[in-house]
């Protein structure tokens, strides 16, 4: 992580982004004729790549348990090749990358085991397979389009393309950082993993450029495609601080981040999470920076990043996690990330609410919590207007486990507590539902609210607080 902010003069870039976007003049949260809550996770693996299902049982997972959107989100590919074929292997042979694979932009391996085989030709006897030339049993990936054209039910559930572009950078004094990137309502490839001689990891290249080019060249592929794409910063704090708040600061085009990902078995040697900077906290710090540089807000959606379902890792990467709750006119890409540019949108990690509204000429946000069977506890959190730029700290966080410790350490900066402070605390008793509200004041940037409710979540694999289930409404900031 820099040590302070680097700044690509875009005080007046982001100015001209904003004005582009009609960024200043929110529109009102909540109602709206028509309206209504979709339940949806843009973060999903398959065979394809490193997921441990084939595609139709990963949809079948999410659509038979009433989620009304899905993208499978395998690393640097689309799912168009419809001449794709896995390998069958026995449950204790070793999984090998075969021959035609290495060249590919995603090196992952391209077999199945046997028990995965047989519960996939047992709920689809449809299947497509084959006997390859060694004898090996082969089974055929399906591709997006016949996968859609199969699953997808008007107004009921909706595959959406996604891709999760999956890129490192390596620098001369050996630190390494993952950057990985989703992008939604795009049917292909980047063309810059595309092109022939791709390498998934640079070599010295700032974390905040290639984060904008990635989000450059999606929103270029949606346009050729006429398309209105979403592009996400995955898990930024996995492995390790991998991608300081800072690198959203300087990429005013990045609009949505991983505030809730089911997959960072995260452990710093030094306390978990460093200093408080846990992904709620690291919102904070970007929205900060950016409400008070008239950038537009950065959104936190919640997904699963399955890659386990079938108990391979307990509580890691399985589905069922965390979610997004979008209000959109209809169940379409467009209409989804239409109310998702405009904030209209509710994360969730095991715990809901009925409703959000924000009145953007009165600064007022309100959040009706349903009744259940425990107390919630609901938390209007701002910035102030008067936060210091200059951090407060440095920390050193490690790895409690590696061996590679240089590869892996980072200095994080630190804030003051002007950034995400809590303005108010409302207690909501057991069996009680309430509709509960906060007004900004004139020192506050933007308010956002956090649900919290006691209990156990499906995942416990990730920087949130353990045996707490929590909802998240988006930042807004009065007109
Ligand atoms: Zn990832
Ligand atoms: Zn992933």
């Amino acid at each position: 992580m820099s040590a302070g902010l680097t700044r690509r003069g875009f005080i007046g870039a982001a100015a001209a982004f904003a004005a582009a976007r009609g960024f200043g003049a929110l529109p009102r949260i909540g109602g709206g004729a028509g309206r209504r809550w979709y339940k949806g996770n843009l973060h999903t693996h398959t065979f394809w790549s490193d997921g441990k299902a084939f595609p139709e049982e990963a949809i079948v997972w999410y659509k038979s348990r009433g989620y009304n959107f899905l993208g499978l989100s395998d690393h640097n590919l689309f799912q168009d090749d419809p001449d794709r074929w896995v390998g069958i292997i026995g449950d204790d042979e070793k999984d090998v990358m075969p021959e035609w694979a290495k060249n590919l932009p995603h090196r992952y391996c391209y077999n199945a085991k046997r028990r995965y085989f047989d519960d996939y030709i047992k709920a689809f006897p449809d299947a497509v397979t084959r006997v390859a030339a060694d004898g090996r049993t082969e089974a055929r990936l399906s591709t997006f389009a016949e996968l859609a054209a199969r699953f997808d039910a008007p107004g009921e559930f909706l595959l959406v393309p996604d891709v999760e572009a999956t890129r490192s950078v390596e620098y001369a004094d050996g630190r390494y950082h993952q950057l990985h990137m989703n992008y939604v309502n795009v049917p292909e490839l980047l063309p810059s993993i595309a092109a022939p001689g791709f390498v998934r990891r640079q070599k010295d290249k700032p974390l905040a450029e290639f984060l904008a080019e990635h989000a450059r060249e999606t929103a270029a592929l949606a346009k050729k495609h006429a398309r209105r794409p979403l592009f996400i910063l995955n898990h930024p704090i996995w492995t390790w601080y991998d991608v300081g708040p800072e690198v959203l600061v300087d990429t005013p085009e990045v609009r949505f981040f991983e505030l809730c990902n089911g997959g960072s078995p995260f452990a710093s040697a030094d306390g978990l999470p460093a200093d408080g900077l846990d992904t709620d906290r690291f919102w904070d710090v970007v929205n900060a920076f950016r409400a008070r540089r008239g950038q537009p807000l950065v959104y936190g959606i919640g997904t699963d990043d399955t890659h386990n379902y079938r108990g391979e890792k307990a509580d890691m990467c399985i589905p069922g996690n965390a979610w997004s709750l979008v209000r959109a006119e209809s169940l379409d890409a467009a209409s989804l990330i239409e109310a998702m540019d405009r904030g209209d949108f509710v994360t969730c990690e095991g715990l809901e609410v009925e409703d959000v509204a924000f009145d953007a000429s009165a600064g007022r946000l309100e959040v009706a919590v349903g009744a259940g069977g425990a107390p919630r506890t609901v938390r209007f959190i701002v910035s102030k207007r008067d936060f210091s730029e200059q951090p407060v700290g440095k920390v050193t966080v490690r790895p409690a486990k590696h061996k590679d410790v240089m590869r892996y350490q980072r200095e994080i900066s630190i804030y003051d507590d002007k950034i995400g402070f809590v303005a108010k605390t409302v207690e909501i008793p057991a069996g009680e539902s309430a509709r509960v509200g906060y007004t900004l004041s004139a020192d506050d940037l933007y308010v956002r609210a956090r649900v919290e409710e006691k209990g156990p979540t499906v995942s416990t694999a990730h920087l949130h607080p353990k045996g707490l289930r929590c909802a998240w409404t988006q930042p807004y900031f009065a007109n």
